[in-house]
Parts: C-alpha cells; structure tokens; sequence
C-alpha cells in the first residue's frame, strides 16, 4: 500500500494511492498517520478495509499539494557517512560503527513544497536518502526481527547548511535542521510494495544536470542493523524516521563545492518511492 497526505499545510488529510493509481480519501478510516495508527497495526488494518471500499471513497485531485505521508514524528533520526564513495568525498574515513545524529521534526515539509534558504546561510546542500519509518516499538531489537519492526520507507532529501553544520562547532543538528529542510513523500510504501529495498536505484539532479546517483545497495550498514543499533540506545517509536544516508555527489564534494542559491531546482527520487521536486527560495 501506498500512504499520501494531502491538503493545505498542517492540515493534511490521510488518503492512499490505489492500485488503479488514483488518490483517495480514507478519513472514514483515520484521522491521520500517526505514532498511535503506526502503533495499532494501522497500516495493515488499512489494507484489509480499503480492499473492501471497492473505490468508493472520495476521489482526490491529482493537483492537490501532498504534505509528508506520515505525521510530525517523535524524532528523525539520521545516519551519517553511511556510503563509501560519500565519506571518501567529504575526507573522512567509513565510520566502525554507525554515526548517529538528529534533525529537528520542525524541518518537516511535503514533497514539492520548496527550499528556503536560512538565514546567514550560504552553503546548503542536498542529500537523496532512503528513510524508514518504525512501524512497531524497537527497544533492543535484533537485527533479524529488526524488518518487523518497520511500517514503510520513503524518499528524504536530507537537507544540510554545512557552514551550520560544519563550522559553527557542536553536533551536526544544527545544520540539518532548518525549516523545510526535510521533505519527506510523495508516498510511504509498505515493505510489500518493495521487492528488495537493498537494490534501489536512488538519484538526485540540480538544475537539470545529475549530481547523485547509486543505489540502496551501496549501504555500509545495512537498514536491519540500523534499526537494530539504533534501538541498543533509544526507543524508537511508531511513526519515527531513520534516514539512512547519501551516496556522493553533494554539494560540499564537489571541486570548489557546489552549493545551492534562490532558483535553484532540486529534482529526486528512489525507484518504488517516487520523486520529489524542491525550488529553492531565497532566505526569509
Ligand atoms: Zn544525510
């Protein structure tokens, strides 16, 4: 099953993309996509009912802006340097275990909503990555029970001002965690949608020209030992985002760097999870 919001900013309704490819409604089912539905087997509950509607739900149009597929999260949580050829670019060694940061859920945005640049910053840069949501509570999961913990995946452009990130001392939040800087959607694809999530062609272009391109495949630490690890230290909840990190070809690998300015467009995508498309706007 595929999950979309849908609707003005905050006030997003549920719906689901059919087989048939139209967007319908599923209110009559939810309120929203939630940590409590994610927590109650909604999701499988969803597919049993919406079999039954015979498409009879409301018909949504394909015009309407589409919020993140999922509701504010407790918390996003990302993995850093988790392709070789990106640690390579960014000068720094393949992290021995998992490099673990987080990014504010106030950063949040639909797919197509647009960048805006922050204030002070001048070296935003992009990052396509595969993100999980949690489906089921994992604290101390093992790696093999890890996938049964999981609801769906999703494309994350990971949004970064390196200047924040990098050179303002601290922990990388402050740099991945500005306004719009995590567009999440079009849709949340349950595991059944994927043949295999290890082999995902994953790809990203600015302004046209294509900046990223790799697969799933090429992931250090694989999403059962993400899942796994991340639970040794902290509770993941239902609804929560593991965004598992960016192959090369940012901004800040480029000779000199290549960050983005006011016009810029963003266009992304992971085969199964569809594509987003980001203007950039100047800052605020
Ligand atoms: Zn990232």
């Amino acid at each position: 099953m595929k999950l979309i919001r849908f609707g003005s900013p905050q006030k997003e309704k549920p719906g689901v993309i059919a087989p048939d490819g139209t967007w319908r409604d599923v209110t009559a089912f939810t309120a929203d996509y939630t940590e409590e539905f994610f927590g109650t087997d909604g999701a499988a509950e969803l597919a049993s009912w919406f079999a039954k509607q015979n498409g009879s739900l409301p018909e949504v149009p394909k015009m309407t802006r589409l919020g993140s597929p999922i509701a504010r999260p407790n918390k996003i949580v990302c993995i850093g340097l988790n392709f070789v050829d990106h640690a390579k670019e960014s000068g720094m060694e393949l992290p021995k275990e998992p490099i673990l940061f987080f990014k504010a859920t106030s950063a949040i945005v639909g797919p197509n909503d647009g960048l805006t640049l922050p204030r002070g910053g001048e070296k935003t840069d992009w990052e396509v990555e595969l993100a999980v949501v949690i489906g089921k509570t994992a604290r101390y999961v093992s790696e093999a029970d890890a996938l049964n913990h999981v609801a769906g995946y999703c494309l994350h452009n990971d949004y970064s001002e390196r200047a924040f990130q990098l050179e303002r001392s601290g922990q990388w939040v402050k740099g991945k965690s500005c306004d719009t800087f995590a567009p999440l959607g079009p849709f949340l694809a349950t595991p059944d949608e994927i043949r295999d999530v290890n082999a995902l062609r994953m790809w990203l272009r600015v302004n046209g020209v294509t900046k990223q391109e790799s697969t799933s495949g090429n992931l250090a630490f694989k999403i059962p030992h993400l899942v796994s690890y991340i639970s040794q230290f902290m509770t993941l909840q239902p609804g929560d985002v593991i965004s598992t990190g960016t192959p090369s070809g940012v901004g800040l690998g480029f000779k000199p760097p290549q960050f983005l300015k006011a016009g810029d467009i963003v266009e992304l995508g992971i085969e199964g999870l569809g594509e987003q498309k980001q203007t950039v706007k100047a800052a605020q």
